[in-house]
């Protein structure tokens, strides 16, 4: 029996809920051998039957079966017509701002991922594409740096590592009033709190290597367009031009990651609650960053536009000695950079993702010496806390 056919339809599951959504993907399980897990298609090339017949698949640079589930099963997480997955976060983000032309004008969050940084500025542009940077959670600040030939606004909500709150809905409307489009990243929140697409953006990237894959195991990219044929084609071509995309070994750990993201993100946002309440209390702690308290800025924003806080807590503590000496003292939690693993990562921003950040942005933001990031991860609270306890002693 050759149903290959079965590979081309896919149920998007409208009638169930995300959690459910996340553990049956798009065809779920395999349709030829009704294996419940995806396999792992490791091949370079498939047979043709004979000329001009195809099983829908010719070369895994195109088309991969373990990529096209994990491809299909974000699309329908994110509510998108078409997902795709890249080797890494910044694969994804270079696919992004490769939809710009010489001469366009990109509008990007000042408080970004320290990777895009980078893009933007070592790479697109030499290309002749400009940009400005501004605080997104400030609609008056956005609207003052629109240009004429603005033609993207690049969000990420909330940011890295300063827990700035853009609202996704106001921002894609000022967008499309200009003519130009939305990008949000969600790698902090993924589409299990928060779809940026629902809120008015045309396409949504992730670091899967983050949330979504959740294991701090793979390094991955994920794109999803919301109903744009146009630009879903040339990411395709994108994507199918620089051989960005993800392995089917790669693609298999994403989803499978996937499979648990809804309790995972629910234990994340549980245990980072308990844990930035306790931060607020200690007494060599001087602030701390964190969507969930109701006190931070854009906290209306936050239950407007998300379904949960996350697992991400940056902090200030009060000297740079105490930074230190949290970094070398602790146990359970590791020193690492990367976010959203079971693991609890902590990372010191200021040279580590944020190196390469310019220095009066990082001075203006508050990224200093003092400053830490923390990734909340699926332990016991107690056990976390402990370990910064002991460490801040
Ligand atoms: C990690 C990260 C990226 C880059 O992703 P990689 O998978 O490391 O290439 C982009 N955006 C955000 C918000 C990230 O945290």
């Amino acid at each position: 029996m050759k149903n290959f056919s079965n590979y081309k339809d896919f149920d998007r599951k409208e009638n169930l809920h995300d959690d459910s959504k996340v553990v049956h993907g798009a065809l779920g399980t395999e349709p030829l051998t009704g294996a419940v897990s995806m396999p792992i298609f490791q091949t370079a090339t498939f047979r043709h039957p004979e000329l001009g017949v195809s099983t829908g698949y010719a070369y895994s640079r195109l088309e991969n079966p373990t990529r096209q589930e994990l491809e299909r099963t974000m699309a329908i997480l994110e509510g998108g017509i078409r997902g795709f997955a890249f080797s890494s976060g910044q694969a994804a983000n270079m696919a992004v701002f490769s939809l710009l032309n010489p001469g366009d004008h990109v509008i990007l969050s000042d408080d970004i991922y320290g990777g895009t940084f980078r893009i933007i500025g070592d790479i697109f542009e030499k290309y002749g594409i400009s940009h400005t940077y501004v605080d997104m959670s400030d609609l008056e600040a956005v609207k003052s740096v629109i240009q004429k030939n603005t033609k993207m606004f690049f969000v990420e909500t909330p940011t890295n590592p300063m827990m700035k709150v853009a609202d996704i809905h106001e921002i894609s409307k000022l967008a499309k009033d200009v003519g130009a489009i939305t990008v949000v990243d969600n790698t902090f929140l993924s589409p299990y709190f928060q779809k940026p697409l629902q809120l008015g953006a045309d396409i949504v990237t992730h670091s899967s290597t983050k949330y979504l894959s959740g294991h701090n195991d793979v390094i991955s990219g994920i794109l999803v367009v919301k109903d744009n044929e146009k630009i879903a084609e040339q990411i395709h071509i994108h994507i199918k031009s620089h051989g960005s995309q993800l392995a089917p070994f790669d693609s298999w750990l994403v989803l499978r990651g996937i499979k648990t993201l809804s309790v995972r993100m629910n234990r994340h946002n549980e245990n980072a609650y308990k844990v930035a309440n306790w931060l607020l209390a200690h007494t060599k702690v001087k602030k701390v960053y964190y969507v969930g308290f109701p006190s931070h800025k854009s906290y209306e924003v936050t239950k407007k536009q998300t379904t949960g806080f996350g697992g991400m807590i940056s902090f200030t503590v009060n000297s740079n000695e105490t930074a230190k000496q949290i970094l070398k003292k602790i146990n359970l939690i590791m020193f690492a950079e990367s976010l959203g693993g079971t693991e609890t990562l902590i990372t010191y921003p200021n040279t580590q993702t944020h190196e390469d950040t310019p220095k009066a942005i990082k001075e203006k933001l508050g990224i200093n010496d003092c400053f830490l990031r923390l990734s909340v991860g699926l332990e016991n609270a107690e056990d976390i806390i402990d370990d910064l306890e002991q460490a801040l002693d």
